[in-house]
């Protein structure tokens, strides 16, 4: 059965300078190219999934957005189809959405599409939101020290087991992941 990583973008690929709009802001964050690398070799099927309010706060549009996600393949470098889906959720946090993390409906979306089984599934991200959808989804969650703060939730989430925890995407490949 395949196997696969649900990845957020802000703060667990790139650093998060908060509504990018340029791709001159895309700056990987260090080990992130390895850590794909190894994943894809150990044939993880790769899926992004990024809330970005900011296309409906109008701080960007989806070609801007179409534009930084261009430039996050080329610097990472190993190919234009790395990511078998992408999902974005352009929604802000109180208009009503299906998508927007904590929903876990991209991901359960794609385990039905691509008959995945929620043993061999994880989602990493650097906020509660997106430990929350892997949860809501059934799956292992990963939180990453490289965006946002730890909260009082994220804590819970690790000290109750549904969560691990990692000082970066690469750190989970090298050292938790199966
Ligand atoms: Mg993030």
């Amino acid at each position: 059965m395949p196997k696969a990583v649900f990845l957020d973008r802000d703060g667990t690929l790139n650093v998060d300078f908060e509504y990018i709009s340029d791709p001159e802001q895309i700056q990987l964050i260090e080990g992130v190219p390895e850590a794909l690398r190894i994943l894809r070799e150990r044939q993880y099927i790769l899926f992004l999934v990024t809330n970005q309010s900011g296309i409906h706060r109008g701080y960007l549009t989806w070609e801007q957005l179409e534009q930084c996600q261009k430039r996050l393949l080329e610097l990472i470098g190993l190919g234009h189809d790395l990511f078998q889906e992408i999902c974005v959720a352009p929604e802000m946090p109180d208009e009503p959405s299906h998508y927007r993390k904590p929903s876990p409906h991209f991901i359960l979306e794609m385990m039905e599409k691509y008959h995945l089984s929620p043993y061999d599934g994880y989602m990493v991200g650097d906020k509660e939101s997106d430990i929350l959808s892997g949860i809501n989804a059934g799956i292992q969650s990963v939180w990453v020290e490289t965006g946002q703060a730890i909260t009082p939730g994220i804590e819970r989430y690790i000290m109750e087991g549904n969560c691990i925890r990692a000082r970066s995407l690469l750190d989970f490949v090298q050292q938790s992941l199966l």
